[in-house]
């Protein structure tokens, strides 16, 4: 299996890394690609540019083979729909690998209002990763949704190419990239929030302030 983490990653930090490996680990993924949108389109612009979002992630992931970036996204004009892209992939690598798209609790709590949600179902599972300071949001729709593609055996992913939502435990960060940004802007360190690696292009960039 595949796991598929899209982001602004503006900048990446160790919420997104940390979490990332315990999916990995926790759901034997044989890699998961980071995935940084172009076009944002369910909420503001990324700060930072395409390139430098990009250059903080290799930053981020050089020692972890079994993390990559996958830019195409980032080579792809206008909004950035999960649909297209998983559809992209679906070219890529066949209709029949088990695909899990890794989505923190805020971007589950809106899933429906994506862009053909529910074709994305169809191309991919769902792996959602419980995300500190957010309420595990579950109105009606989103509920009958869980009830009936709801899973709680790893074996039920393995088994079909998507589908499938699948709550994954993940370490609880209390870390987002707009306090990172805040902090910057405030003039205050973000250090340890993020790899230094990453870091060090915020600082040499001044980006953020
Ligand atoms: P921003 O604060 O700018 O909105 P962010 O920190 O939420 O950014 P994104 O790049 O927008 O980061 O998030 C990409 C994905 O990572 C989303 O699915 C989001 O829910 C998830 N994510 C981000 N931070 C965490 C975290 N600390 N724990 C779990 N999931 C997270």
């Amino acid at each position: 299996m595949i796991g598929l983490f899209g982001g602004t990653f503006d900048p990446v930090h160790f919420g997104h890394l940390r979490p990332a490996l315990d999916c990995l680990h926790g759901l034997g993924l044989e890699q998961v690609r980071f995935i940084p949108l172009n076009v944002a389109v369910h909420r503001p612009q990324p700060v930072a540019s395409p390139a430098l979002r990009r250059a903080m992630l290799d930053a981020a992931l050089y020692n972890e083979p079994r993390f990559v970036v996958d830019t195409r996204e980032l080579d792809r004009p206008g909004g950035s729909y999960t649909y297209d892209t998983l559809h992209s992939l679906r070219e890529e690598l066949g209709s029949e690998r088990p695909l899990c798209l890794l989505v923190g609790a805020d971007a589950y709590a809106s899933f429906l209002d994506w862009h053909r949600s529910l074709d994305i179902l169809g191309l991919a599972h769902l792996v959602v990763m419980r995300r500190p300071q957010a309420h595990m949001v579950s109105n009606a729709r989103l509920h009958a949704l869980y009830l009936e593609h709801g899973s709680e055996q790893i074996a039920q992913l393995q088994d079909a190419p998507g589908g499938r939502i699948f709550f994954q435990d993940v370490t609880q960060m209390a870390i987002s990239a707009t306090r990172i940004r805040d902090l910057i802007g405030r003039g205050l360190s973000p250090r340890y929030l993020m790899p230094d690696s990453v870091l060090e292009i915020i600082k040499r960039e001044a980006l953020y302030r």
